[in-house]
């Protein structure tokens, strides 16, 4: 079951036993999602006990991503659903009040976060229920904003909103979310994911609390707003990834501009080796049914063309009536796209250090001794970052000393992470690399690789060596002591 792209899969009540945590493990999934919009501390603490019992019992190393809520705002509670026409007018009182129709055509709410409608103009959109009524800012007054209705639509209590042309200028991480993050801290999550990212300043907030808390996770960023694809390159350098959250994304800018913003954030996580995740409604019929739509195993065939390192299942596997028929749906899409994978992207990314120079050489001296693999031997896991942006034909073995290391290169395209050494001499590293890859079934006796290595070991970010590893040198290592 080989594939290069990796399956990111949100747990939830469909997916939550050992027993299943297991067997998506065992289909093809690479890690796992806790949604933090849903669930408590004490339900996702046993589900992460779970994955990481699983991880034992299947040999097979997997990451865990937090997915942080974020500031998503909220319609109060209504007396009765709204049954709201065109033209209609709504006000958004600036006080907690309990929903209702006041008038033949007039209705009143609140908003769970009231700050943001100080940041409301004459004409900007308000979007209600995700995008599903589209509505536009009439008056602005000391104690409300009111709307206008654009279409027809049945608004029930507790509805997302959305605001795609106002910059809300608000601190994407709320009370709850900080809480959570600790949680994550605590647990050892790999990584966080931030929502409703709007500037690099977010991500450096982000990444102060997490140090404060004194923990190393990695973190993502949701490209979900508007303003966050304007100030992509910020944000990027300021991340360790990113996610192309398509769900709310679509509601922020015109739906029909998603596609080509996914790809124009797929190439710049790409050329800054920063790993990319593409995000929901991937196999979203999958929820109720057993088969796909061809619409949808285009999409993810596409989103693999694209270059995304992860394709990620929501309610598919959380909620969905058959998670591990999605995900093997999904391994035999990316497998299928991967035949026509436009693999050894040598001359295509600039280069910035002379890492980014020796793995490119990397790359091609691999292809031009048909060696079988590339094993990289690194400290903090950037150096495998670096050279899977250029998505060899090979596999990329990263060997680490650091099992936080490895799991945090679980979410690379075509990384099989990992043997984990103990800092030595270069002579018995390599010994316990070949005896664990050949014990492990995925290093071979009778192949060469290409190896990439920092000189001294344990500088991160130092990769400055290439040697060929030959297949009469394979023998030499492992029978060293
Ligand atoms: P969500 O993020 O599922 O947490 O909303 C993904 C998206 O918006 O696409
Ligand atoms: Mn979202």
């Amino acid at each position: 079951m080989k594939k290069r792209t990796k399956i990111l899969a949100t747990i939830g009540p469909a997916s939550d036993s050992l027993e299943s945590i297991k067997n998506l493990l065992r289909a093809g999934v690479n890690v796992f999602r806790l949604n933090f919009s849903h669930g408590s501390h004490e339900y996702h603490y046993e589900t992460l006990q779970k994955i990481r019992q699983a991880e034992k019992e299947t040999g097979l190393l997997v990451g865990v991503l937090q997915d942080i809520s974020g500031p998503k705002i909220r319609i109060g509670q209504l007396e009765l659903p709204f049954d709201l026409k065109e033209d209609d007018t709504l006000e958004f009182s600036k006080n907690e009040i309990l929903g209702k129709k006041t008038g033949e055509n007039s209705y009143v709410t609140c908003l769970s976060q009231p700050a943001i409608l100080g940041q409301l103009k004459l004409g900007d959109y308000v979007y209600l229920y995700d995008g599903i009524i589209r509505t536009h800012v009439i008056d602005v007054n000391e104690e409300s904003v009111s709307v206008r209705v654009e279409n027809r639509g049945i608004l029930t209590s507790k509805k997302g909103v959305n605001f795609p042309n106002t910059h809300l200028g608000i601190d994407v991480l709320t009370e709850k979310d900080r809480v959570d993050m600790l949680w994550g801290v605590k647990n050892e999550v790999d990584f966080m994911a931030i929502s409703f990212v709007q500037d690099a300043t977010d991500m450096i907030e982000a990444r102060k609390i997490v140090t404060t808390y004194g923990g190393k996770v990695q973190l993502y960023a949701k490209i979900e707003k508007f303003d966050a694809v304007e100030n992509i390159d910020a944000i990027l350098e300021a991340s360790d990834g990113i996610m192309v959250a398509r769900g709310d994304l679509g509601i922020e800018v015109p739906f029909y501009e998603v596609p080509a913003l996914q790809k124009m954030l797929i190439k710049k996580a790409n050329a800054a080796s920063k790993p990319v995740i593409t995000a929901t409604q991937m196999l979203l019929s999958m929820t109720e049914k057993e088969t796909a739509t061809r619409a949808e195993i285009s999409d993810i065939a596409n989103a693999v063309l694209d270059g995304t390192d992860v394709v990620m299942l929501s309610e598919e596997s959380a909620v969905g009536r058959n998670p591990v028929l999605a995900v093997e749906t999904m391994v035999k899409t990316i497998q299928g796209a991967e035949k026509m994978y436009p693999f050894n992207k040598c001359s295509v990314f600039k280069l910035h250090d002379a890492t980014d120079s020796v793995n490119e050489a990397a790359v091609k001296l691999c292809e031009d001794v048909q060696a079988w693999g590339l094993i990289c031997l690194t400290s903090s896991g950037s150096s495998v970052k670096k050279i899977s942006r250029y998505r060899p034909r090979r596999d990329i073995y990263a060997v680490t000393h650091d099992m936080r290391v490895a799991r945090s290169l679980t979410i690379c395209w075509g990384v099989v992470p990992a043997f984990m050494v103990n800092e030595s001499s270069f002579g018995q590293v390599m010994s316990e690399v070949v005896k664990q890859g050949l014990e492990r079934n995925v290093l071979k006796l009778d192949k060469s690789y290409v190896l990439t290595a920092g000189d001294p070991v344990g500088v991160p970010g130092s990769t400055n060596m290439i040697r060929i590893l030959g297949e009469h040198e394979m023998g030499y290592f492992k029978s060293l002591v």
